[in-house]
């Protein structure tokens, strides 16, 4: 008999995958009940059914892998609680390095895992071997061990959580297809079916490879597609036990587990096959796609170089299934920017098992409190951006991901494809003087230079990559004369109206109700007091605002601006990202170069540190900021997009008197690290308060106007701080810092990186990070302690500190 379909819910989760079904179980969890999960085949018919059901924990982020860590915990506590079996066991996770570089990667990820709090450790081959004795490891240099890794069996784990969903008070309703969903005044209202309709209050879109189409019904942009994915499974091998950990052999491009008796082996391919181009065909449940034995056969020549038994071993079957993947290889969690109380769960990139678990946990957090339960910047539907509109670009760049999933990950890494796609006015200009692109949100912008005669393309490298010598040129050229960056890929915004000034009062931290042509320097601030968005405001006018953030931050800053300007002020914010190149102008002569091309005053009196003003530059209007992420005296010069050749040239010719020189995006990393300056998603995020980011300064906490996140602010100075943001440096110029590295503090882990890098002027690597202790931690207690990091997998003494070694007195700024 056919289940009723209520009229109306609360919570309509679309999809009874494992994540849709996690997602009920934690809102059932959590008391929501009138929760309506609609499938429109049988539970687990869309990619789970065929997953090989792998559940590894490490990622790059610490909370993506506390996300993980919970699926883990859960899992491993689900059969007892619903009674049924999940297949879950506990059999730990092994990972093979066969070169050099890919050790010093294992290495880190080892040390990564350590920061994190993952045990994770370093085997010798033979050792590895031990835990996996089908393998040869003639050519294994090392490997590491996850004894908390683990695998499960996908259906099962879904009926586990169905049947906790629907014990805690869930409705679970199979056989109902979800056609169309109906918004009104920019909120979900309703969704349609094949068997009526059902009026909501939220939406929780988890449907797998369908999403993307789902999404498109009620306008809103998800950036996945699917794409082919296979492995095989043998029948029994002897020597093949139970408790054989995963394993995972990246540069045979492999992963392996156990399954009665026998061995699951899959690959990724560097060659993926998308599916379903023009639309997932209808009736596609629990079904496969053809075996490609011929795309599979690399995969299996490589595999068989590491387990010849397989040679001998019938196969059992192949699956050939189609999963959803996105640009980055990461998931998509969040409530829709372009919809309220739209929630979406879905492109889990083939670790969605592994991920179903916490994502669901995070995601009914979500749904219930209109905020995650911790940052997930990485997964959040808010990264994305207009390049991500179109669905050719998007696969483009997916296939890419899958096909570099077991690649070295090397650091500074950019994307190939989809590319170039949007282009500031210089970049011929840029290009033609040896400019070497980087890519963010689309846009490409300059990483760093070469000089004729010199290769203009990265060569990676764990060590020193070939751009080392370059990025110091240019570092030097800002510190000691004038340097030229183009950054027209910033994020841009006016805040206008009668109470713009209201508007933004509420929404930042610092003190914005400034008169025209002051800057501030500000964060704003959620409920908690964490940091949403980094950014600076300049005031046009009584009713003009004008904002600047960083390229990656425009759907994501545009998004929290929106939602937090309270109901009723006439305060309206429009990005203006187009419209307005940047010219960044830096160092001792920036003045000097800037005068040659314009009337106005620029002298210190008239135009201070931490002003705006409109002036005129070769012909221009600019809206000339003071201000700085690189640490000197100079200007971001912000003028309409089509004097921007103009202005360039004009200010290249003016500064060849003075040594200008073209400078990238790696320059300014090593020029912000020695001045401190905080990067929004590594140093600071949502979990992160200005007072534990070191950014009290910027708080207006003397003064009685309320803002957002105040109240928790004043809570957390009650208290001593349980973290604090520092700066280490390290004397030998040749250790190389990326961020997640180790912090001990007198031989105690305390913390990790979150950025590193290094800083050429002082000649040393440069690292930041929180230095962690529950009873308190404040200026004299991280000063007090000795340090060392640790860079895969070795100890290295560092220097605490809290000014910024470089120019702390802010002279060479104000000069
Ligand atoms: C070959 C292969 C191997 C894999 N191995 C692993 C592994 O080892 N470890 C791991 O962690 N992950 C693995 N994965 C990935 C994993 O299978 C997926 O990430 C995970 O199953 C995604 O779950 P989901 O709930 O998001 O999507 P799905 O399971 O696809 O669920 C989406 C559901 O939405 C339903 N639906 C769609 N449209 C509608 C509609 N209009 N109305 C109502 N319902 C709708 C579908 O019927 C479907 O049931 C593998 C994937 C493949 C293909």
């Amino acid at each position: 008999m056919m289940q009723d379909l209520p009229s109306s819910a609360r919570v309509v989760i679309i999809g009874g995958g494992i994540v849709g079904c996690s997602v009920a179980y934690h809102l059932g969890k959590m008391g929501w009940t009138d929760v309506l999960l609609l499938e429109r085949h049988r539970l687990s018919a869309g990619s789970t059914w065929h997953a090989a059901g792998l559940v590894g924990q490490l990622r790059t982020s610490a909370n993506i892998t506390q996300l993980l860590g919970y699926s883990v915990a859960l899992y491993e506590r689900l059969e007892a609680e619903t009674g049924l079996a999940t297949g879950w066991k506990r059999n730990g996770g092994l990972r093979l390095a066969c070169n050099p570089d890919r050790w010093i990667e294992v290495r880190r990820q080892a040390t990564t895992a350590k920061s994190f709090g993952l045990e994770m450790h370093l085997l010798t081959p033979k050792e590895a071997q031990e835990l996996w004795p089908l393998m040869t490891v003639d050519d294994v240099v090392g490997a590491a061990f996850l004894p908390t890794d683990g695998q499960a069996n996908p259906s099962d784990i879904t009926q586990a959580l169905a049947k906790g969903a629907r014990a805690a008070g869930v409705t679970i309703v199979e056989e109902v297809k979800v056609t169309g969903i109906s918004v009104e005044h920019g909120r979900v209202r309703a969704v349609t079916t094949d068997r009526g309709a059902v009026a909501c209050e939220r939406l929780v879109l988890c449907g797998g490879m369908w999403s993307r189409a789902l999404g498109r019904l009620a306008g809103v942009n998800i950036p996945l597609v699917p794409v082919r994915h296979q492995y095989v499974i043998t029948e029994r091998i002897e020597g093949v036990t139970p408790n054989l950990p995963t394993l995972r052999d990246p540069d045979r491009l492999t992963y392996w587990k156990e399954e009665v008796g026998g061995l699951v082996m899959g690959g990724y391919e560097p060659n993926p096959i998308p599916w379903a181009e023009d639309g997932i065909p209808e009736g596609f449940e629990f079904a496969l796609l053809d075996e490609d034995w011929d795309h599979f056969e690399p995969i299996m020549r490589l595999a068989l170089g590491r387990v010849p038994a397989l040679e001998r071993a019938g196969i059992k079957r192949m699956i050939n299934g189609p999963e959803s993947f996105t640009p980055d290889g990461n998931f998509i969690l969040g409530e829709a920017p372009e919809v309220r109380n739209f929630f979406v769960g879905c492109g889990f990139n083939a670790f969605g098992i592994a991920s179903a678990g916490g994502a669901g946990m995070a995601l009914a957090e979500w749904v219930a409190r209109g905020e995650p339960p911790f940052d997930l910047w990485p997964v959040d539907i808010r990264r994305f951006g207009r390049n991500h509109l179109d669905e050719g670009w998007v696969r483009a760049r997916t296939l890419e991901a899958y096909a570099k999933h077991y690649t070295l990950a090397w650091p500074g890494e950019e994307h190939r494809s989809g590319r170039p796609l949007r282009r500031s006015p210089l970049y011929d200009r840029l290009r033609a003087q040896g400019a070497v692109f980087g890519e963010k949100l689309g846009w490409e912008r300059p990483n760093w230079f070469a000089r004729p005669g010199e290769e203009a393309a990265d060569r990676y490298s764990f060590a020193r990559p070939n751009w080392f010598e370059a990025v110091g040129r240019e570092h030097a050229a800002c510190r000691e004369r004038v340097a030229l960056f183009d950054q027209s890929s910033f994020a841009k915004f006016l805040v206008v109206g009668r109470d713009a000034e209201k508007a933004l009062s509420w929404l930042c931290a610092n003190d914005v109700a400034k008169p025209p042509g002051r800057l501030t320097y500000t964060q704003m601030l959620n409920r908690k007091g964490g940091i949403e968005c980094d950014l600076t405001v300049a005031r046009l006018a009584p009713d003009r605002f004008y904002l600047v953030t960083g390229t990656g931050f425009a759907t994501h800053d545009a998004d929290w601006i929106a939602r937090n300007i309270p109901a009723g002020l006439d305060a309206h914010l429009v990005e203006v990202t187009s419209a307005h190149a940047t010219l960044s102008l830096f160092g001792p002569r920036a003045r000097d170069v800037l005068a040659v091309c314009s009337r106005d005053d620029l002298a210190n009196a008239a135009f201070p540190f931490g002003t705006c003003r409109t002036i005129t530059v070769a012909g221009a209007p600019v809206l000339a900021l003071r201000v700085t992420y690189v640490g000197e005296l100079g200007w971001e010069l912000h003028l309409p997009t089509e004097f921007a050749a103009t202005v360039y040239d004009a200010l290249m010719a003016a500064g060849r008197a003075h040594g200008i020189a073209n400078a990238g995006y790696r320059a300014i990393e090593s020029l912000r690290l020695e001045k401190g300056y905080r990067a929004w998603g590594s140093d600071i995020g949502p979990d992160h308060s200005p007072l534990v980011a070191g950014l009290g300064w910027a708080v207006k906490l003397g003064k009685d106007t309320p803002f957002l996140g105040r109240d928790a602010l004043l809570e957390q100075k009650r208290r001593p701080l349980p973290r604090l943001f520092a700066g280490f440096m390290v004397e030998d110029p040749n250790v190389v810092l990326l961020g997640r590295e180790t912090i001990y503090r007198d031989g105690r882990r305390c913390g990790w990186l979150t950025s590193g890098g290094f800083g050429y002027t002082l000649g040393k690597p440069l690292g930041y990070g929180y230095v962690r202790d529950p009873a308190g931690v404040d200026p004299a207690y991280v000063m007090a302690g000795s340090y060392e990091l640790e860079v895969a997998g070795f100890r290295v003494p560092a220097t605490p500190f809290l000014e910024p070694p470089y120019d702390p007195k802010l002279t060479r700024v104000k000069a």
